[in-house]
């Protein structure tokens, strides 16, 4: 939940699945697949499995048709880059916030 609860971080139908979340686990492993940052190493094994996993190809852009390969349109995000990536009412590459995150980090060396 965001501060002041103005923003909130929309998951369409694929994200709340939860066979999708498990076969994109099964597939990608637990870390955040931008920040690498895993749940059970860091809080213990009872929180091993929590991370949200985000559908790449935005909704809107999805066709009736369409239908979801886990381990190729899921991917496995810690609430933190998740929300970076939906930030602001737009849709961000994995790649995108990658490149945010390692730009933020050298400039605060
Ligand atoms: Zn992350
Ligand atoms: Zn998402």
């Amino acid at each position: 939940m965001w501060e002041g609860g103005k923003r909130t971080v929309s998951v369409n139908a694929y994200e709340r699945s939860a066979d999708a979340r498990t076969a994109c686990i099964q597939a990608r492993g637990w870390g955040c697949a931008i920040c690498r940052f895993d749940f059970g190493r860091v809080y213990g094994v009872e929180f091993q499995g929590f991370i949200h996993v985000h559908h790449k190809v935005p909704v809107s852009k999805v066709g009736a048709r369409y239908k979801v390969d886990p381990a190729r349109d899921l991917i496995p995000l810690c609430p933190n880059c998740h929300s970076i990536v939906h930030y602001g009412n737009k849709t961000r590459s994995v790649q995108e916030v990658k490149t945010l995150l390692l730009t933020a980090k050298r400039q605060n060396k």
